[in-house]
């Protein structure tokens, strides 16, 4: 079998679409005319990725409001905010260009998804061609709704905790139900839980192993068959072309992370500065029998957030070292990162939205390339 290549999700929004958004949230246009441009998004991303040969797609998340709030707000500016929350909740990030990113707290019970990932995908499917992927948001991220102290009046923690499950469990089964092929959870916030920033309370709790045990109640609920298609991303954030933690080590994050029973791992890695070093932690702690799959690790080949196009000769020679120390029946290849996870991102290094979109689909391009190679030279293809 040739190696599998998969994307983690979102592209960059239009400047059409960003600037739609903000008159949705201005009340200048109606719902309805803001899903018409949202439409069109969608089919271009879905038709643009199609043609770069990529054998697995999404719809860019080109409706979502992020990779983390969709299930809790239409729009980043908070229209549309589903039951029991308010705006103001803790960072869940602060980027290295100094800008962050907000949670909504959760102010009572129960807890329920307003949107689940499936309600874009149905959508979606009908735009497409070849098969498609769903990402969906990671309980690990959701459980920050809820005070890092004390309880809600009338709202246990355990009872959010298994609201939190059910909701997630059903995100995940109504995508394949829907005709997802794959689902992926995003499980940014596991690199920054290993971060301890004082300016960002919750990254200095040693929360890592109950993440882990918290997304393993949602993974238990799945059978080893449907956990296959089940897969988990990491990586250092991204957003308007900044990370939150790329200065944390891997080795930090990557024994905790492959306790997670799935079936394979997206991982950002075009950025590392030792490659070699993380494909061997890799190899060292990633599982031939996670609870009764295989963990397979898609190794990232590709920068979404530096316009430069990798070469698809590079991506060949890293997935080839990558080799060296994961077995090659368990290595895909992947993006570092969704190339937009939040919809308003001007993408600054590249200087225009739609310059970024040009950009993604041309890396996405070289990364299908350069992993048929990579399959040719190891004899898989
Ligand atoms: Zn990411």
């Amino acid at each position: 079998m040739p190696i599998p290549t998969e994307n983690v999700g979102s592209l960059p929004r239009p400047a059409k679409l960003q600037a739609a958004i903000a008159d949705y949230d201005a009340g200048r246009i109606t719902h309805e005319e803001l899903k018409a441009v949202q439409d069109e998004a969608c089919k271009d991303s879905i038709e643009r990725m199609e043609a770069t040969g990529s054998p697995i797609n999404s719809d860019g998340e080109q409706r979502a409001s992020s990779f983390a709030t969709y299930p809790l707000a239409e729009t980043l500016a908070g229209t549309g905010l589903a039951d029991n929350l308010a705006g103001d909740g803790q960072y869940f990030a602060i980027f290295t260009d100094g800008h962050h990113r907000q949670l909504p707290r959760l102010t009572g019970g129960p807890f329920r998804y307003k949107t689940y990932a499936a309600d874009y995908l149905r959508d979606a499917i009908n735009m497409a061609h070849k098969p498609l992927k769903q990402a969906v948001i990671a309980p690990s991220m959701l459980y920050l709704l809820y005070p890092l102290d004390g309880e809600i009046e009338g709202y246990t923690r355990e009872q959010f905790m298994e609201d939190l499950v059910d909701e997630c469990e059903k995100d995940i089964r109504l995508c394949f139900a829907a005709g997802a092929k794959r689902v992926s959870i995003d499980f940014t916030e596991g690199r920054l839980a290993c971060r301890n920033d004082p300016n960002n309370p919750w990254t200095g709790r040693g929360m890592l192993e109950e993440f882990i045990a918290l997304n393993n109640r949602v993974l238990d609920r799945f059978s080893a068959e449907e956990r296959k298609n089940i897969g988990i991303h990491t990586c250092p954030g991204g957003d308007c072309d900044a990370t939150h933690s790329a200065d944390v080590d891997y080795a930090e994050l990557l024994p905790s992370m492959f306790k997670m029973n799935a079936g394979y791992f997206l991982i950002q890695l075009a950025s590392e500065t030792d490659k070699e070093r993380v494909y061997k932690l890799l190899g060292e702690h990633s599982r031939e029998d996670a609870n009764g799959v295989p963990q397979v690790c898609f190794i990232g080949v590709i920068n979404p957030q530096n316009p430069r196009v990798e070469t698809p000769e590079e991506v060949r020679d890293d997935l080839l070292l990558a080799s060296k120390y994961i077995p090659v029946e368990r290595l895909g290849s992947t993006d570092d990162c969704g190339f937009s996870p939040f919809s308003i991102d001007v993408k600054p290094k590249h200087g225009s939205p739609d310059f970024a979109r040009d950009v993604a689909f041309q890396k996405i391009e070289s990364r299908v390339k350069g992993t048929q190679m990579a399959s040719e030279e190891l004899g898989v293809a």
